[in-house]
This record gives C-alpha cells, sequence and structure tokens, in this order.
C-alpha cells in the first residue's frame, strides 16, 4: 500500500458521517505538495512532506474535519519553503486555498521573544494577521505537530518554541473554546519549557492516580446503574485526568498541596439534554454529599469562551474527594473544539457570561462564532474581519504597538513615547527610510529617526489619527503660540 493511499483511507475514517465530499481534491493536494517538497527533510532525517505536512493534515482531519481546511494543511509550507507562489496556488486550488496557506506564512513571522508585557499584545496580533479564525486552526495543527516533534530540535530552540507555545497558541485555543486542543499543546510544550516542574507534577499526579484507581472505578459503576435506572438508557462517562500543566498552575497557587485540589480527576457525565443534566446532578448529591461550595453551574452561566457544563465535588466514603461534570453530548462537543466543532446549538444562555476578565476583541470573536455556528457553512464565514481597524507593528526590539487602522509613523511614535514623537524627524519602516506621514500596515517592523532640532507644526497634525498624538501636538503648539507673542 503505497503512503497516500493510507493517509486518504485515515482521512476518510476521520470524516463525520455527515460530510459528504469525496477525497479527489484532498489527493490532488496531496500528489501536488509532495512534488513541491521533493527533496526537503526534516531534522529527524524524514521527508519533509510525509514528515510534517501530512500530518498537520491529519491533525486538521481530527480538529475539523474540512475539505478546503484539509487541503490547504498539505499545502500550508508551498509559499515559505518551496518556489510555489500564491498566484500559482491559486490557479491550482482557487483563492480560498491560496489565501489560507498565505495566511499561515505570515504567521511565520510571529516570535515570543520571552517579554511578558507584550503577551496579550502578540496574541491580538497572531489573529489579527490571521484575518481568518480557519488560519489560527491551521497555525494550531501546525504547532501542535511541531511540539510533537521537539525532540529533534537544538535545546535552546525547544525552549522558545515550548514558551511560544504556553504564552501564546494555548491562551488563544483556550479563547476560541477549543479545550481538547488547550491540553494537548500545554501538555506536549510543558517538559520543555520547565523540566523541573513538569518531573515534579508528574511523580504527584502518577502515586495519586494509584491511590484513587479503586475508588473511582466504584463511583464509576454506581453512577452508571443509578442513571440507567432514572434515565431507562447508559448515559456516556468518562474518566477525564487533568492535563499535566493545568495541574501544575493549580498547584503552584496552592502551595503544592495536593489534597486541596479536586478536580485531580474526574468523572465526566454525558446525557441527553439540560434537563437531565440537572437530574442526574440531583441524583449524584443524593447518593453521596457534595463538598460546599464546589457546585458550578456553567450551564446557566457559561465560562467567557462559551464552556459549558455542570460540575460538583462529592466525598466518595473511603477519603477522596472526586470531581463529577454533567454536560450535554452539544455542550460536551463545544467544549472540547470550540470554534472548530461542527454542531451549532442554540442556547441563549450563551450570550450571558460574566466577562469581565475577557477581553473586547475574542468577545467579538465569541459573538460571532455563536451567532455563525448556528448556520451550516459554520467555518466559512468565521472571518476575524472585525480587526479591520486595528493594526499591530513592532518595535525593533519586538514589542507590539496597538494603532488603529490609517496611523502613521508619527502616531506610533507618539505611542512609543511623547518625546520621541516631538523629535521625530523621520523613521524606517522595515528596513526602508520613510517620511512622518506614512501610514502603517500589520506585521511592519518601525524605527524613529530622532533629531533634537525637529519639532511639532501644524503639518503634523494632518499626519496624525490617534488622539493622543494630536492632543500632544496640539497642546505643543499652543505653548508655542504663546511664548512667540
Ligand atoms: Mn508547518
Amino acid at each position: 500500500m503505497t503512503k497516500k493511499s493510507t493517509f486518504l483511507k485515515e482521512i476518510e475514517k476521520l470524516k463525520p458521517d455527515f460530510i459528504e465530499v469525496k477525497l479527489d481534491k484532498i489527493a490532488l493536494a496531496y500528489d501536488f505538495a509532495k512534488q513541491a517538497h521533493k527533496g526537503q527533510y526534516r531534522e529527524n532525517g524524514q521527508e519533509y512532506f510525509v514528515g510534517h505536512s501530512v500530518p498537520v493534515a491529519i491533525h486538521i482531519a481530527e480538529i475539523s474535519w474540512d475539505e478546503t481546511l484539509i487541503c490547504a494543511a498539505l499545502l500550508h509550507d508551498l509559499i515559505e519553503d518551496t518556489e510555489v507562489t500564491y498566484s500559482i496556488l491559486t490557479k491550482e486550488f482557487g483563492k480560498d486555498i491560496a489565501t489560507l496557506v498565505e495566511g499561515v506564512s505570515k504567521l511565520g513571522k510571529l516570535k515570543y521573544q520571552g517579554n511578558e508585557r507584550h503577551v496579550e499584545s502578540l496574541r491580538k496580533f497572531f489573529v489579527s494577521i490571521a484575518q481568518d479564525v480557519r488560519v489560527v486552526i491551521l497555525k494550531l495543527a501546525d504547532r501542535w505537530h511541531n511540539l510533537e516533534t521537539l525532540q529533534y530540535l537544538p535545546v535552546e530552540k525547544q525552549q522558545r518554541i515550548a514558551l511560544e507555545s504556553i504564552m501564546i497558541y494555548a491562551p488563544l485555543a483556550s479563547r476560541m473554546g477549543m479545550g481538547k486542543l488547550v491540553t494537548i499543546i500545554n501538555d506536549l510544550a510543558f517538559p520543555y519549557a520547565y523540566p523541573a516542574e513538569y518531573a515534579r507534577t508528574k511523580t504527584i499526579i502518577s502515586s495519586q492516580l494509584k491511590k484513587a484507581d479503586s475508588t473511582i472505578q466504584k463511583i464509576y459503576r454506581n453512577i452508571a446503574t443509578e442513571l440507567y435506572n432514572a434515565f431507562g438508557y447508559s448515559p456516556q462517562i468518562n474518566k477525564r485526568v487533568k492535563g499535566l500543566y493545568s495541574l501544575y498552575k493549580k498547584l503552584e497557587r496552592k502551595n503544592w498541596i495536593v489534597d486541596e485540589i479536586y478536580d485531580l480527576i474526574a468523572l465526566r457525565v454525558i446525557v441527553n439534554n439540560v434537563a437531565e443534566c440537572y437530574q442526574a446532578l440531583g441524583i449524584i448529591h443524593n447518593k453521596w454529599k457534595p463538598v460546599p461550595g464546589r457546585v458550578k453551574d456553567y450551564i446557566a452561566v457559561p465560562k467567557p469562551n462559551g464552556y459549558q457544563s455542570l460540575h460538583t465535588a462529592i466525598f466518595t466514603g473511603d477519603g477522596f474527594i472526586l470531581e463529577i461534570q454533567i454536560r450535554t453530548p452539544q455542550m460536551h462537543e463545544f467544549n472540547e473544539s470550540g470554534v472548530a466543532s461542527h454542531h451549532s446549538y442554540k442556547n441563549s444562555h450563551l450570550q450571558k457570561g460574566p466577562n469581565k476578565e475577557s477581553f473586547a476583541w475574542i468577545e467579538q470573536l465569541r459573538e460571532f462564532q455563536n451567532n455563525e455556528l448556528r448556520t451550516a457553512t459554520y467555518l466559512k464565514r468565521l472571518r476575524t474581519d472585525f480587526f479591520q481597524d486595528r493594526i499591530f507593528v513592532f518595535t525593533p526590539r519586538g514589542d507590539v504597538i496597538d494603532l488603529p487602522s490609517g496611523a502613521s509613523i508619527l502616531d506610533f511614535a507618539y505611542a512609543v513615547h511623547s518625546d520621541i514623537g516631538f523629535h521625530a524627524s523621520g523613521g524606517k519602516i522595515n528596513g526602508k527610510y520613510v517620511g512622518l506621514k506614512s501610514k502603517l500596515s500589520s506585521g511592519d517592523i518601525v524605527e524613529i529617526i530622532t533629531n533634537k532640532k525637529s519639532k511639532p507644526s501644524d503639518k503634523w497634525l494632518e499626519y496624525c489619527v490617534t488622539s493622543s498624538a494630536i492632543g500632544k501636538i496640539r497642546r505643543y503648539l499652543k505653548v508655542e503660540a504663546k511664548d512667540l507673542t
């Protein structure tokens, strides 16, 4: 059997039944990309295409089976690493796929240099450059596979990529509601980012798991029987062990006292509808004493990223506390896959969540996804065009400055520092000398040239769009005019 047929079989196996697509186009993308990557190899000696592009495409099929996305995944490194251009891709596969590949290539620029102050801006930059949620999904699948093969890279690179994944990629996946991918990315990166902490956390969890195992089995059987008696069918019940990285973060908050962590192991109960969720909670509380203050109703009040479930923690009766999570299949799929989930579900409660800590941009993204997911063309319309009014540019040191679109190099100068603004005489965009009125676009690297003699004039007011720059220039001109009279 050739590798191509193995791949197509795998893709076919992952395809949800309700999607009716022949794999012809995917097969074409396979041949095209394989040919273009010919002669390229990865650090581990594997052929680039089968060693990377193919597994990324399989990850896409696992995250969100979509013909266009799978093709784009097979082709995702062509613009960056081969002679193939955007226009060739457009000719061969159409504008939609070509634009996705181009978007992924643009994201190659993003590098986290360890400055925590700029993490939020980097995340925003990432989404704004991506323009399309599908590009973010592609980039996440790409990162997933890069993390799986991290062992072949030099140590410094391993650490940088691992930290970047934890600081930028996992939080983005989280805000897009892709819970499963958050755990995957964090747990793959964790041993490289913080090796000692990883080892310590791993030891703790394996000893806890061993201790609790027979109790969990017993509770599992009990709940299964109780719910069968009540509902007349056997709800799906899964054991969920907390991800290592998220456990580590919690252990740090609890001064490494593992007994204070109640959600180390959870049983996930999936019942048919919302009424049964509450009913199941009652049945469980009737049988086991709940830990006070641990009942959480994320169905009535979802998390900001749309997560919905009932949570409770029960005393098992033999010294353990076990978390139980109850949800419907639709909630479960959304909690695991977020914007990438195929099924939409109607729920007016989704609009209500407590959102104090979430950012406006992700609010928009979420609202957008909730509205759009109700329609059949779930991913195609998930464009992030609400970012069109912001641009994100870099200082030469790699700090990100967030500006309204239409901003000039002079707006940038004032945004960095008033003094730099007042004495700006010119600047460079991506290494090229430009005048003060030059407009910026997302991703530009901007440097300001100052001159002690340089100072604001009336014309400067026309160069700027940010109110802070305009205000500072106005005040300056007023004072100067007074001094002259
Ligand atoms: Mn790649």
